[in-house]
């Protein structure tokens, strides 16, 4: 039994990793790195808090667009698909490499699973929203973080027998590291008390940092609020861009590079709020029971705003400048973590995948051109 796993960005790594280790020892596993996330900051130091086995293949794509990302993809891996004939490509989440992943495996007759299936925002103008649901519908096991992502599959039409809700596996990988975290250490190498207030941001879509108007309006707030209080904010290489293209890089906050996974969690743990446009960091916050601020007009974890901390604020700036005063004063409201996200996703994801592939499967034609 083998499997192929696709990664290419900061959230794929932090999902693959629990499954990678559910698999050890029970299928031959390859790891490709599509290089979608290639630099220190956003990829070595994650396969060195997460664990992660090196990859045994980089596709080297590089930074470049969703487009280029895809062809690249497609062109470098096919042949290794080809090759390996993998009992099942697994993809994570909805970057570009998902989809592409997906794409490169079902036109070589790879069976293709889907980790993070069935979240959506109802916004097809998102890159994200895209890939998910065309990743969904390539997919011939999908695997469920939560009962709303499931239903949302069967109203496309989906083939109920091949969705399995699992839970959330990037709440296994949270629940494993957190113990090594130390906030006290974090906030001393930013120059804070171990007992410091503060609030921690995070932005990086394209639908807040693409559009200067957007990105001006939040750091205008958030600058007011770094006159109270520490702004901790780890400045992704896209928003990093937009900020220097801009010519503005805010002032008052506590800019760093982007954190690596123990160093984000310490801070994340402790923070009175977090102000995020990151899915990830939404579902974090509600295990956490750390308040959380999103930043965006809609979420595709609607669980996180009804069980969870998470608010959905909009992108008006008056709004999130009052959710943040109000969040900054008030007691934490009633929740819970939900059902399934108890750090087990992947153990069932590997359960699913064994089972799958100890019946007899019907031989897969192979495209060719
Ligand atoms: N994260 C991190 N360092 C940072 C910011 C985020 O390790 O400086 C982690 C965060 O804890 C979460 C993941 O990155 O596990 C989320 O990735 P991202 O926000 O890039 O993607 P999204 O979840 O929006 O797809």
């Amino acid at each position: 039994m083998k499997a192929v796993h696709v990664v290419g960005a900061r959230p794929n790594f932090v999902k693959a990793a629990p499954v990678i280790r559910a698999l050890t020892g029970r299928a031959q596993q390859t790891l490709v790195h599509t290089g979608q996330h290639h630099d220190a900051a956003m990829s070595k130091v994650f396969f060195d808090d997460l664990d992660l086995p090196r990859p045994d293949l980089d596709l080297g794509v590089g930074y470049a667009s969703a487009s280029t990302q895809t062809g690249r993809i497609l062109l470098r891996l096919g042949p290794v698909l080809a090759r390996e004939r993998p009992d099942a490509c697994v993809v994570y989440g909805d970057v570009t490499s998902t989809l592409a992943g997906a794409l490169a495996a079902a036109q070589h007759g790879v069976p293709v699973a889907h980790v993070e299936a069935g979240l959506r925002s109802h916004d097809r103008t998102m890159p994200e929203e895209r890939n998910r649901i065309l990743t969904d519908h390539l997919a011939d096991w999908r695997f469920t973080p939560s009962r709303d992502a499931s239903d949302n599959l069967v109203k496309e039409g989906l083939e109920p027998a091949r969705t399995h809700l699992v839970g959330n596996v990037m709440m296994d990988t949270l629940a494993r590291l957190l113990p090594r975290t130390d906030s006290g250490a974090a906030l001393c190498r930013l120059g804070l008390a171990a007992d410091a207030r503060y609030v921690l941001v995070t932005l990086h879509r394209p639908a807040t940092v693409d559009q200067p108007a957007v990105l001006h309006g939040v750091l205008e707030v958030l600058e007011d609020v770094a006159r109270r209080l520490p702004v901790i904010f780890p400045v992704h290489p896209r928003t990093r861009a937009r900020l220097e293209a801009g010519g503005a890089i805010p002032t008052g906050m506590l800019l760093t590079e982007p954190l690596g996974y123990l160093d984000f969690l310490s801070l994340e743990k402790r923070a009175d709020v977090v102000v995020t446009d990151s899915g990830g960091v939404q579902e974090e916050t509600t295990w956490l029971g750390v308040p959380c601020l999103t930043f965006r007009d809609a979420t595709e974890r609607p669980i996180t705003v009804t069980e969870g901390t998470n608010t959905v604020v909009g992108r008006d700036p008056d709004r999130l400048r009052a959710a943040i005063a109000a969040a900054l004063r008030g007691s934490p409201r009633p929740h819970r973590r939900p059902d399934l996200w108890d750090g087990r996703a992947a153990d069932r994801i590997a359960g699913v995948l064994l089972r799958g592939w100890s019946r007899p499967r019907p031989p897969t034609a192979i495209l060719k051109t």
